[in-house]
């Protein structure tokens, strides 16, 4: 078993000390995860994850997002099998690329063309860029504490970034519409783009979702300045609203990011856009040797095709709203006050006084032993593969992950 000498987790960790920078690099070095948890997994079928020691989790992380439809959809497989027997890496893209084009035009309301990516950071990083051509402007706001990629302009970490790589970033609060307009003030006239996710999703902080105020200004702001309104739906994208997280609040942006759960699981990110911005879309040189891979955007076709299908936003609604309800419940009985917050098809789970993350970390490490993997600090996902007996599982989990973290001291601010 991991956490044990002999397990073969930690032979591979050992391994891959001697020829991998630190073992593992960024979000999912296990290290900075509570004691027990896997680094290294063997498969994933549906709602669960095995890791190489054999141990069956029920998944609340979702390979950090892209697994929106389970681990090894059938339909998506088959899209992607049918794919690879034809050629995934070819000299131009398949006609899979039109195909999924037209369909990301078809449901979502604020695109009248789509770009393709691999990473998430491609697509935010593109979009900046987009901005900056199509106003012929530098400025690019951005709000404070907010995860856009891991490239020098938008990195959480500074280690490695020069000034310069962020000269022309200017931070504003977000959700706070004076903020965002002394933001703009500051850009003075060269305001090429607003950056915005979809809702506040910041690492080991309590989610927040937009407030129509603050999604009205910086629309307002954008036309006012002539700047693009640049949603980051990344993470979001496909889980709150099938059309784009800001639908429902009725506000349009220019561009879009997506990538995570676009193909399940496969490598694609995508920009959408509306037509203001198509010319300078095509002005911009930006490629890369796979942004054609077939297979992804056939599975890229297939998983949108499923959620439409299938309402995969009304079931990660339903069953996260489930675990959300069995969660309080198990917070009253056991006098342990959580918060949870931001959307339910998101889950973020946070101790009242646990400024070190004791209570959390314990919570987690006793639900893994109950077979279910939870995230401590950053959001955690629901499928459409979850099923209510997976919430029971995780509920009964849960129950132990309570009675562990009870032992925990409280620890204030
Ligand atoms: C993950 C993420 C990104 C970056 O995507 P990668 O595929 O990891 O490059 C950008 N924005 C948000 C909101 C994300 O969650």
């Amino acid at each position: 078993m991991s956490g044990l000498t002999n397990s073969r987790d930690t032979s591979l960790r050992e391994r891959a000390r001697v020829v991998v920078p630190g073992g593992m690099w960024g979000h999912m070095n296990a290290a900075a995860l509570p004691e027990g948890y896997p680094q290294f997994f063997a498969r994933g079928a549906g709602s669960r994850l095995w890791d190489v020691d054999g141990r069956e989790f029920v998944d609340f992380m979702c390979s950090w997002g892209p697994i929106i439809l389970g681990h090894r959809h059938p339909e998506v497989e088959e899209a992607a099998r049918r794919q690879l027997d034809l050629g995934d890496c070819l000299n131009g893209p398949s006609e899979a690329m039109v195909e999924l084009a037209e369909l990301l035009v078809d449901i979502v309301p604020a695109a009248d063309w789509a770009q393709f990516q691999k990473n998430g950071t491609d697509a935010t990083t593109t979009a900046v860029t987009i901005a900056r051509a199509g106003t012929r402007r530098r400025k690019i706001l951005v709000a404070r504490g907010a995860y856009h990629g891991a490239v020098p302009w938008c990195s959480p970490s500074l280690v490695g970034v020069t000034t310069e790589d962020r000269a022309h970033i200017i931070l504003y609060d977000y959700n706070d519409v004076d903020s965002l307009e002394r933001a703009v003030a500051e850009a003075s006239g060269d305001l090429a783009g607003i950056v915005v996710s979809a809702f506040q999703h910041d690492y080991g902080k309590d989610q927040t979702l937009p407030t129509l105020a603050f999604a009205q200004a910086a629309r307002a702001l954008c036309d006012r300045e002539d700047a693009a309104l640049i949603v980051d739906d990344v993470r979001a994208g496909f889980r709150l609203n099938l059309g784009g997280s800001w639908e429902t609040l009725g506000v349009k942006p220019d561009l879009s990011a997506w990538s995570k759960s676009i193909a399940n699981g496969f490598a694609l990110a995508a920009i959408t856009g509306n037509d203001r911005f198509r010319e300078a879309t095509s002005s911009i040189f930006t490629t890369g040797s796979f942004w054609c891979s077939a297979l992804s955007m056939a599975a890229g076709v297939a998983t949108l095709n499923v959620l439409r299908r299938d309402d995969g936003v009304g079931h990660m609604t339903r069953l996260g709203q489930m675990l959300r309800d069995g969660l309080e419940a198990l917070s009253v009985t056991h006098s342990l006050p959580i918060r949870q917050t931001g959307p339910v098809q998101m889950p973020m789970v946070l101790f009242d006084d646990d400024a070190d993350h004791r209570k959390g970390f314990a919570f987690c490490a006793a639900a893994l032993k109950q077979g279910v993997y939870f995230h401590p600090l950053h959001n955690m996902f629901l499928s459409v593969a979850h099923t209510t007996d997976d919430i029971a599982r995780a509920l009964d989990a849960a129950d132990h992950g309570f009675k562990a973290a009870r032992a925990m001291p409280a620890a204030h601010d």
